[in-house]
C-alpha cells in the first residue's frame, strides 16, 4: 500500500424476503442486498499504530490500537463492530477512517453486517464472500455478544444485481433467484426501536438447539418429527423452523413460476409463524403486517430480521406502497484503491 493512498469500501445492507431465524440452524434463507449501503474510506499510515474511525452516525469517534483483545468492551459502542472486524482481519497497519451510510441504523436492513464488511475489505481482508462473511459473523458475535447466524454478512458479500440469493446456511452454497418482472420490493418501519433483540434472539437459538438435541438437525426435521416433541414450547420454535424451511423453497418456486400472490401468501404464513410459534413479533409488527397487506397491489408482507421491532418487508405491484424505502437487488460489496484490487470480490 503506497503511504496515504486511500481505499474506499462500500457493503450493502440487507432485506429478508423470508427465512427468518432459520439462518443458526443450518436452513434456508432468501435475502437480497439492497442499493443502500456503508461506504468505508480508509487512509492508512504505515507509521501509525492505531486506527481512528469517525462514523457520520455518531458523536463520538473512536480511536483503537491495532490489537484489540476485547471488542466488546470498547467504547463508544458502536465501535465494538469495528473493533471485532479489527481481531479478525488483523489490519497491518494505522491510519484514519471515515465511514457514512445511507442504511437506516438499526431497522432490521443490516447496517451492522454492512459497516462490518465494509471495514473489513477498507482495512485489507482477502478472501471469498464466503470467507468475508464469516469472519464478519465472528466479529459480529464478539461486538454484540449476539450468537448471530451467517445471513446477513454473506447476502452483503455475495450479492448479486437484479438478484434475490438462495442461500442454504448449512452448505454456504447461494442460489441467485430472479425476481419476477413488475413488482416491487418495500421495507416500511413500523417505528417500533428493536428491543430485548439481544437476548430474546439468544434464547431463541438455545430453544432451537435443545428441540434438535432431541429431534436431530432441524434442517433435516419434518413437521412430524416435532411435533413429537414435548415440549409445548420447543414444539412451537421447531414447527417454525421446519415450517420457514419449506415456505423458502416454496417462495423460491413461485418466484421462478412468477406467481407474486402466492410469493405474498407465503410472506403472509411466515409472519404468522414467527408471530405465533417463534414469538418474534409485536403487537405493533403485527398491525403494521395487517394495514400493509390489505393495501390495494400489496401482495404479502411479513416482518424481517430479527423482530422485536424494526422493519416489514412488502412485495408489491409498482407504486402500491408510497411509504417506506423501495429496495432493489444489488451487486455485493466492493473495494477499489489500497493492492489495486478493484471491483467485487468473489
Ligand atoms: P441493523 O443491523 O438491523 O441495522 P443492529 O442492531 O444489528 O441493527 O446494528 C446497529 C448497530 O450497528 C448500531 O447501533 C451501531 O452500533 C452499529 N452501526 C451500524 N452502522 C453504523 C454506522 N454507519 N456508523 C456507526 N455505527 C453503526
Ligand atoms: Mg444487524
Amino acid at each position: 500500500v503506497a503511504p496515504s493512498s486511500e481505499v474506499v469500501a462500500f457493503a450493502p445492507g440487507r432485506v429478508n424476503l423470508i427465512g427468518d431465524h432459520t439462518d443458526y440452524t443450518g436452513g434456508l434463507v432468501l435475502p437480497m442486498a439492497v442499493q443502500l449501503g456503508t461506504t468505508v474510506r480508509f487512509r492508512p499510515d504505515p507509521a501509525a499504530r492505531r486506527i481512528r474511525f469517525v462514523s457520520d452516525s455518531e458523536l463520538e469517534p473512536a480511536d483503537l490500537p491495532l490489537v484489540v483483545s476485547q471488542p466488546q468492551s470498547v467504547t463508544p459502542g458502536w465501535a465494538r463492530y469495528v473493533a471485532g472486524v479489527m481481531a479478525e482481519v488483523g489490519p497491518p497497519a494505522g491510519g484514519k477512517a471515515r465511514i457514512s451510510t445511507t442504511l437506516p441504523i438499526g431497522s432490521g436492513l443490516s447496517s451492522s453486517a454492512a459497516l462490518e464488511v465494509g471495514v473489513a475489505l477498507a482495512l485489507g481482508f482477502s478472501g471469498s464472500a464466503v470467507e468475508l462473511a464469516m469472519a464478519c459473523q465472528q466479529a459480529e458475535q464478539k461486538a454484540s455478544g449476539v450468537p448471530c447466524g451467517v445471513m446477513d454478512q454473506l447476502t452483503s458479500a455475495g450479492g448479486v444485481e437484479g438478484r434475490a440469493l438462495l442461500i442454504d446456511c448449512r452448505s454456504l452454497d447461494v442460489e441467485a433467484v430472479a425476481l419476477p418482472p413488475e413488482c416491487e420490493i418495500v421495507a416500511v418501519h413500523s417505528g417500533q426501536a428493536r428491543q430485548l433483540a439481544g437476548s430474546e434472539y439468544a434464547a431463541r437459538r438455545r430453544d432451537c438447539e435443545r428441540a434438535a438435541a432431541l429431534v436431530g438437525h432441524l434442517a433435516d426435521a419434518s413437521v412430524a418429527d416435532v411435533t413429537r416433541l414435548r415440549d409445548p414450547r420447543l414444539r412451537r420454535r421447531a414447527r417454525h423452523v421446519v415450517t420457514e424451511n419449506q415456505r423458502v423453497r416454496d417462495f423460491a418456486a413461485s418466484l421462478h413460476a412468477g406467481d407474486v400472490a402466492a410469493a405474498g401468501e407465503i410472506m403472509r404464513a411466515s409472519h404468522a409463524s414467527l408471530r405465533d410459534d417463534f414469538e418474534v413479533s409485536t403487537p405493533v409488527l403485527d398491525a403494521l403486517v395487517d394495514d400493509v397487506s390489505s393495501r390495494p397491489g400489496v401482495y404479502g408482507a411479513r416482518l424481517t430480521g430479527a423482530g422485536f421491532g424494526g422493519c416489514a418487508v412488502a412485495l408489491t405491484a409498482p407504486g402500491a406502497l408510497e411509504v417506506g424505502w423501495k429496495l432493489v437487488p444489488s451487486r455485493g460489496a466492493w473495494v477499489r484503491g489500497g493492492g489495486g484490487r478493484g471491483g467485487p470480490i468473489s
